[in-house]
């Protein structure tokens, strides 16, 4: 890798930081509140490397073959690794090798096969968020708001997954007060299952907001924004 490509990488991270800690500014919000996870599908683990080495050690991974194949790379890295695509059943076991999160649980089922996965390794509880379909897309994965909290209710008793939050891909517009909607409709689903009595992690997580609209989900409250394209350039 060329040096000016990772000085792009953690100049991009120094700018993106700025842009954050402003957008906490204006929302009244604590930047200690809000974390930073690197969206890396295509990105080459040397690059990734980069950025976990210049201090954000949170990782997103939406393919279980890029998981694989930037494992060498990044397992001795010290860094946090979650799975945030489509979560295919037929390919758990070698999610389950690689993250500590799973950020795209939106079925039953799917806790249910992580869950005899986990004991028949014997491993400790996975973190999971459940994925809520908050732009009513078809093609978005992620359960409808209204049916978060039974959903949360069920995932309470897997005794190998913890639900440490909320994840959504929010809506793909230059609508900015529709797409702040849809971030909107998470934190209401976090709070309806906190309502409802439903006791999950003691702060739950809310994982939303990307490179093109990250400061909107911090206005509504995002605890965890995705970034690829702003930090590693746009993908071909
Ligand atoms: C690719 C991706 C992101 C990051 O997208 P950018 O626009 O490149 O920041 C965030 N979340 C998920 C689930 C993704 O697949």
């Amino acid at each position: 890798m060329a040096s000016d490509v990772a000085q792009a990488i953690t100049r991009n991270l120094d700018q993106i930081q700025q842009r954050v800690d402003q957008a906490c500014v204006d929302a009244d919000r604590d930047p200690a509140e809000v974390k930073v996870l690197l969206a890396t599908k295509t990105v080459p683990a040397d690059r990734v490397a980069v950025a976990v080495q210049h201090g954000y050690r949170l990782i997103g991974e939406n393919r279980i073959q890029e998981l694989t194949a930037k494992d060498a790379v990044l397992a001795p890295l010290n860094c946090e690794r979650h799975f945030i695509g489509r979560l295919q059943t037929n390919k758990i076991n070698q999610v389950l090798r690689h993250v500590t999160c799973i950020q795209s649980v939106d079925r039953l089922d799917v806790a249910d096969k992580l869950q005899r996965r986990l004991e028949a390794i014997d491993k400790p509880p996975l973190g999971i968020f459940v994925q809520v379909n908050t732009s009513g897309e078809d093609s978005k994965g992620g359960v409808a708001p209204e049916d978060v909290v039974a959903l949360a209710k069920e995932l309470v008793w897997f005794d190998r997954l913890r639900l440490k939050g909320y994840m959504t891909i929010g809506l793909p517009s230059h609508d900015s007060t529709a797409v702040r909607g849809s971030y909107r409709k998470l934190r209401e689903a976090r709070d309806e299952v906190a309502g409802a009595g439903v006791e999950i992690a003691e702060s739950p997580e809310l994982s939303m907001g990307m490179s093109g609209d990250f400061a909107l989900a911090i206005a509504e409250g995002a605890t965890m924004i995705r970034l690829g394209s702003a930090v590693f350039g746009s993908r071909h």
